[in-house]
């Protein structure tokens, strides 16, 4: 049973009614309720518009399944901003809107998902990485396959009527009303009931247990900061309710040494006045994966300060294909000697 289906309820629709379905719903609801033509019908109006301004808006929509419209912001919000009555206009007044796409038409019920973030270094990017952790997660309760009781023990609860919620009605303001919806105390949001001594003795009727569970991931080459691993599914699970996934966003920690731009890296290396000057052959840097990076600069040709040399392929891995591999950037910055650094007599010799 869907946590949360007050607006869904409130046009007569199922949760996995189609925008096309929902549309209709609530334009059948709007012109019989509509205060022009049914002034008794108090806040029933306010109420079928507030449901279709969240349903029939894909984010919104999204939103509310996932937690519901208890965030008081986004209610007050709703209140200050909305007449409903502009709602009907919209509707009616635009006939092309933007309904109906085919595209939406299918939405399962998905539990909430899991995001972490996931910190690696530059190196666990450039060559690759395979990640154990265990999860710490919900799983249906084998014992009593989800069902929390012996069968038929598990009742519609009394309290709200299997609804699961309570909804209350407040004032916030001159003219901001808002609906606030609570979890039935009795059944906790379950809509269901059982007798204790029928309850499963695995789960204690809360039909999932918390369990431990594996899992292994693969950092590809090339991969990027604040990209997104995602396990379909494998947050918690719940009955009827389609699990949510596990969602790690790759969280690279800066680098002493590189700096890294797209496919391409980035470092400053130190030479000296001499090496400028006489050129040099040498290796100048260690890389990501522990190679060092042997740089040949002829002599005659003069590195000046701010001047920087491009090695080819020595970047990061493309990621589809890590083969391939971005340019390194090396800015040089030359040790110039200190003030002073021949004594005045040493100095006369040389002019
Ligand atoms: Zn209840
Ligand atoms: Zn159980």
């Amino acid at each position: 049973m869907p946590h949360n289906t007050k607006h869904y309820d409130t046009l007569g629709v199922s949760p996995t009614a189609t925008e096309t379905e929902i549309k209709k719903a609530y334009r059948k609801l709007a012109i019989k309720y509509h205060p022009d033509k049914n002034p008794d019908a108090g806040d029933k109006f306010k109420d079928i518009s507030h449901a279709y301004e969240i349903l029939s808006d894909p984010e919104k929509r999204e939103s509310y399944d996932r937690y519901g419209d208890e965030d008081p912001l986004d209610v007050a919000g709703w209140g200050a901003a909305m007449d409903p009555t502009d709602v009907f206009a919209q509707l009616f007044g635009d006939v092309a809107g933007s309904f109906g796409n085919p595209m939406n038409n299918k939405r399962p019920r998905k539990g909430e998902d899991l995001i972490h973030k996931y910190s690696l270094s530059l190196e666990e990017l450039y060559i690759g990485k395979k990640v154990k952790f265990s999860l710490q997660k919900n799983v249906i309760c084998r014992q009593c396959q989800g069902k929390g009781g012996k069968p038929g023990s598990v009742k519609r609860c009394s309290a709200c009527n299997g609804l699961g919620t309570k909804v209350a009605t407040r004032q916030m303001g001159p003219g901001v009303i808002t609906q606030t919806q609570s979890t039935c105390a009795s059944c906790n949001g379950d809509g269901e009931a059982i007798r204790d001594k029928d309850r499963c003795k695995q789960c204690k009727g809360a039909k999932v247990v918390n369990e431990k569970k594996a899992m292994e991931i693969f950092i590809e080459k090339g991969m990027r900061h604040g990209e997104e691993i995602i396990i379909r599914g494998a947050a918690d699970e719940q009955p009827s309710i389609e699990s949510g996934d596990v969602v790690l966003v790759l969280q690279q920690r800066p680098h002493p040494v590189f700096e890294r731009q797209g496919s391409d890296l980035f470092c400053k290396v130190r030479i000296s006045l001499a090496e400028a000057l006489c050129g040099f052959s040498k290796i100048l840097l260690t890389h990501l994966d522990g190679r060092g990076i042997h740089v040949e600069q002829p002599a005659g040709q003069v590195i000046k300060p701010g001047d920087t040399k491009r090695i080819t392929g020595e970047g990061m891995p493309h990621r589809k294909q890590p083969v391939d591999k971005g340019d390194l950037y090396i800015a040089f910055d030359i040790e110039f000697p200190e003030s002073n650094w021949l004594t005045p007599e040493k100095l006369k010799v040389c002019f």
